[in-house]
């Protein structure tokens, strides 16, 4: 059989129309028979959409903000094409459908499923303008939508894949393709079984080229990051960061987990399952090693430094003089379940249960609303909570060095404590 290989692009790789040519220059350069490439919308395109939503859910003019993405894609593509091109009637009809779906009528509830047809456009522009590029730099290649292909439940935003469909739909529609020519396709974005669109969380174009690795049984994937790899603390915040040359599966699960941004947690487990390697590398020097994550004999001893912002501290204190049991956890985690909140770390004491969670628009004032007859609830907001995998008593001490620590907990090889964030 054929080997198929998934290169996945993510918005810094293609914010420009610069980046978009060394996109082609590491295609050409490694191309082999079956290639699905996957690309994220460009650059900052989700947050600009979502800050449109946001105007539009505030009742607020939200013009000049579309008019300035469009601007911005028409302004790359005028670096990549020549003015006749067909790619410019492309663009502008796509911010004509986005304007359509937004001047729709927001019906109460629909919040979310309306969140998803609006910011997958992001992912449709950029897709286009790619797969348009490679074939006029005669890379000729299919654009295949990714909605016909990744099929997932109706959870808008945070859906979840229906795998087998997935893998049959694979098979029976990329598989062919593949055979011709390279694909070009949407991270980020799919269908429900309604064929409405839905998104995988953001960060999630990582996830869809696992999900599409995993239904073409595909011998390898890249991430393309702006990073010569997975690193042991990101190298914006430290300096003296390592990269690691090979990763097990579990140990790279868990450091995303924690909160390494570099891969994004859920593109483990598929490939994982399948031994398929994934490798993260530079785009800016692709022909370094990067890091290969697959089945690693033997553990790391190397220490691991992974920093969130925007931690919150959520206390909940029992007022009728019982002590914290199996039932306060239980309704607690029941309703941080409801609303998709996850918790980044839980201490209990007598009378009191401590979590900490991201901040995500409009949830903690639901949590604390839905909870406020049960508890005496208390906040913190803004903080940073700081893992280490592996620690020792130096790199703890340098790390917590002129902060407040609200909150610490230790394992025999994870160290975490809460701060307040000095730089707020
Ligand atoms: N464009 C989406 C986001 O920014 C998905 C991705 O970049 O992976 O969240
Ligand atoms: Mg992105």
């Amino acid at each position: 059989m054929a080997k198929t290989f998934v290169f996945k692009f993510g918005g810094a790789s293609i914010k420009d129309a610069e980046s978009i040519k060394n996109l082609y220059e590491i295609v050409f350069n490694r191309l082999r028979n079956n290639t699905i490439i996957v690309v994220s919308a460009m650059g900052k395109t989700t947050n600009a959409l979502e800050e449109i939503l946001a105007l539009k859910l505030e009742g607020k003019d939200y013009s000049l903000k579309s008019a300035k993405i469009l601007e911005y894609h028409l302004d790359i593509c005028e670096g990549l094409f020549d003015s006749n091109s067909l790619i410019f009637p492309t663009v502008r009809n796509y911010f004509s459908q986005l304007e359509r779906v937004l001047d729709g009528n927001l019906a109460q509830g629909n919040y979310d499923s309306f969140y998803d047809s609006v910011v997958s456009f992001g992912e449709m522009i950029s897709s286009k303008i790619v797969h348009e590029y490679l074939c006029a730099k005669g890379l000729y290649c299919i654009w295949q939508d990714a909605r016909e292909i990744i099929l997932t439940n109706s959870d808008f935003r945070f859906a979840k894949i229906d795998w087998e469909s997935t893998s049959r739909l694979c098979q029976k529609l990329l598989a062919p393709k593949l055979t011709q020519f390279p694909v070009v396709t949407q991270g980020f974005i799919a269908a429900d079984q309604k064929g409405r669109t839905t998104t995988l969380g953001r960060e999630g174009s990582d996830f869809t080229a696992a999900i599409l690795a995993h239904g073409m049984r595909a011998n390898a994937v890249t991430i393309w990051k702006d990073v010569d790899g997975v690193l042991n603390a990101d190298p914006k915040r430290f300096s003296d960061s390592v990269k690691f040359e090979e990763l097990d599966y579990k140990e790279a699960a868990e450091l995303t987990y924690y909160g390494a941004s570099v891969i994004h947690p859920k593109t483990i487990k598929p490939l994982a399952n399948l031994s398929i390697p994934l490798y993260v590398k530079s785009f800016i020097h692709p022909d370094r090693s990067g890091t290969k994550i697959h089945h690693v004999q033997g553990v790391n001893t190397v220490p691991c430094i992974v920093v969130k912002d925007n931690q919150i501290l959520v206390s909940f204190k029992v007022t009728d003089f019982t002590f914290i049991n199996e039932s306060h956890i239980h309704s607690v985690y029941t309703e941080l379940e409801r609303l998709k909140l996850s918790v980044n770390l839980l201490q209990t004491s007598a009378i009191s249960i401590s979590i900490v969670i991201e901040k995500e628009l409009f949830k903690l004032e639901k949590l604390i609303y839905n909870l406020r007859n049960q508890f005496e609830i208390r906040y913190n907001e803004s903080l940073q909570l700081i893992t280490v995998k592996n620690h020792n008593p130096v790199l703890m001490e340098k790390l917590v060095i002129g902060k407040e620590a609200l909150l610490e907990q230790m394992t025999r090889t994870t160290f975490q404590v809460l701060v307040k964030n000095p730089y707020l």
